[in-house]
């Protein structure tokens, strides 16, 4: 079995507190993710036995709660952390990776505020769904291992029949946050966030070691990890919910799926948070906030990029922080390519012709690549604002397009056939079958789920995780998964989940 160490406590011990969980009255394993557990060299039957069912319920020794900080809402806030949390330890996989594995709905800790530490059982397994529907469809993710009841009743956080509690273990490459380095920073100064920063790399970005300035490659290398995790978030039609910075991880693994969903129809103004009544985490915006976000990241490093230079500095992040764009647009203008069935480069031929000399056909053949895939990205956007124009459902759409049915969707299907017609001419063909996802958890249909764990029937959880883990296959059974349902667009969901 793997062996829990706490390599960040010793490593940056300032920022965290030995903290143990505490024992819930009657637990019992609702869902166990084997495959996740096999992959990180446990043994299922040994989780599910005694010894197990005490590391997923935090009744292992050395655990600690972390701090941080973070800008919620755009709003600084000073002191956030493990409220509700635990991290158990780190442990190398099989294969020498290392994974944090933190235990949610742990109880109250120092960090915990006006909250009861206690986790219900809906938003756990809602967790626990999303995450292994996102890993399903290849997207950076963080993952649950588990999810335990705890036999009681808490305090609702929706309505007002008292929800059953659960913690949940969660498997993450770590949780260094952008909170963790606003912590450091407004708190602790260079001594603390010289070995923050070292860790950062060492543990997710060790190619940022060898630059000339590791600290500055180290943003350059968080903001093309969140380039390329918010890219496939737009092209599955995914709205996170709560971009905090505090939610926003180092290594570029998506974390803390609360009041997340994915679209029905495509509306880039799609929000389902309650708390977000403003939309700034409306699914549109999320490429602008990550940036937004990455500036953050930025400033909190200015002191040990260039500690004697401050203008140098700001002018140094402020360069790396302008490629962000384009790598966000180039994984996006890719992704979209695959889900068009379109080529990413030109045909052969395009760049034929123009000239006669080997160094100039080189440079034409990368002028017509970059030709190429600005009509790919402007034939995608093209489409979105069709979808959108007409409320087609986005998961559908694309899924169409592999079966040759999309047309259908389109009351007026003029437009979209003139738009279909532009897709030909790029050479575009049927998707191939493993990039537009059949299933996703759909919200209407898996509140119905969650609703029915609440009243202790989890069969509507086992065939949504059924189905969003093999997302690309349609299974006659699984039919009823596939579509909206009624009301998916006015859906709600609630923070503090
Ligand atoms: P989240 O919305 O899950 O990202 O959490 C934001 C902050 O609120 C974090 O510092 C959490 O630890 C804290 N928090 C959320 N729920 C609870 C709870 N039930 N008890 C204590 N702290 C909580
Ligand atoms: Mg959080």
């Amino acid at each position: 079995m793997p062996t829990l160490q706490q390599t960040y406590a010793e490593t940056v011990p300032e920022l965290s507190v030995p903290h143990q969980a505490e024992a819930p009255p009657s637990p019992q394993l609702t869902w166990l993710n084997e495959e996740l557990a096999t992959e990180l060299g446990y043994d299922p039957e040994w989780l599910r036995g005694p010894e197990g069912l005490a590391l997923l319920t935090g009744q292992v020794p050395d655990t600690t709660a972390q701090v941080y900080a973070g800008h919620q809402f755009g709003q600084p806030n000073p002191q956030l952390g493990d409220g509700r949390a635990v991290l158990l330890g780190d442990i190398l996989d099989p294969n020498g990776r290392r994974f944090d594995l933190h235990l949610k709905g742990a109880g109250r800790t120092p960090f915990a505020r006006a909250g009861d530490g206690k986790a219900p059982l809906g938003p756990m397994l809602r967790e626990a769904v999303i995450g292994e529907s996102l890993h399903a469809l290849g997207i950076p993710t963080t993952r649950a291992l588990a999810v335990v009841s705890t036999g009681e009743r808490i305090r609702p956080r929706q309505g007002i029949t008292p929800e059953p509690g659960a913690m949940l273990t969660r498997v993450a490459s770590s949780h260094l946050r952008v909170g963790t380095f606003e912590y450091a920073a407004w708190h602790l100064g260079p001594d603390v966030l010289r070995p923050l920063a070292d860790h950062a790399i060492d543990r997710h970005h060790p190619e940022a070691r060898d630059a000339e300035n590791p600290y500055l490659d180290l943003l350059r290398c968080v903001a093309e990890a969140q380039a390329r995790l918010i890219a496939p978030w737009m092209l599955v039609g995914f709205v996170h919910g709560v971009m905090n910075t505090d939610n926003m991880t180092i290594s570029g693994q998506g974390i803390d799926y609360g009041p997340c969903a994915f679209l029905d129809e495509h509306r880039a103004r799609a929000v389902f948070s309650s708390i977000d009544q403003q939309g700034r985490y409306a699914y549109g915006n999320q490429p602008g906030i990550a940036l937004w976000n990455l500036s953050r990241f930025a400033e909190t490093l200015l002191p040990v990029i260039a500690p004697d230079e401050p203008e140098a500095g700001i002018e140094a992040a402020t360069a790396v922080l302008q490629g962000y764009e384009p790598a966000y647009l180039d994984a996006w203008t890719r992704g979209m390519a695959a889900k068009l069935g379109v080529p990413e480069s030109p045909g052969p031929g395009a760049a034929a012709g123009t000239s006669t000399d080997a160094a100039s056909d080189a440079d034409a053949a990368s002028d017509s690549a970059g030709v190429h895939l600005a009509a790919v990205r402007a034939l995608g956007e093209d489409l979105l604002a069709l979808l959108e124009a007409q409320a087609v459902d986005h998961t559908r759409f694309f899924r169409a397009l592999t079966g040759g049915t999309a047309r259908e969707l389109f009351a007026d299907p003029a437009p979209f056939e003139q738009w279909d017609r532009r897709r030909a001419d790029l050479g575009g063909s049927s998707p191939r079958d493993d990039v537009n996802p059949v299933y996703i958890p759909r919200n209407v249909h898996l509140d119905a789920a969650l609703r029915g764990a609440h009243l202790g029937d989890l069969s509507g959880v086992e065939e949504m995780m059924e189905a969003v883990r093999s997302p690309f296959h349609a299974r006659a059974h699984l039919e009823h998964l596939a579509g909206p349902g009624e009301g998916g667009d006015v859906f709600l969901t609630y923070c503090g989940t």
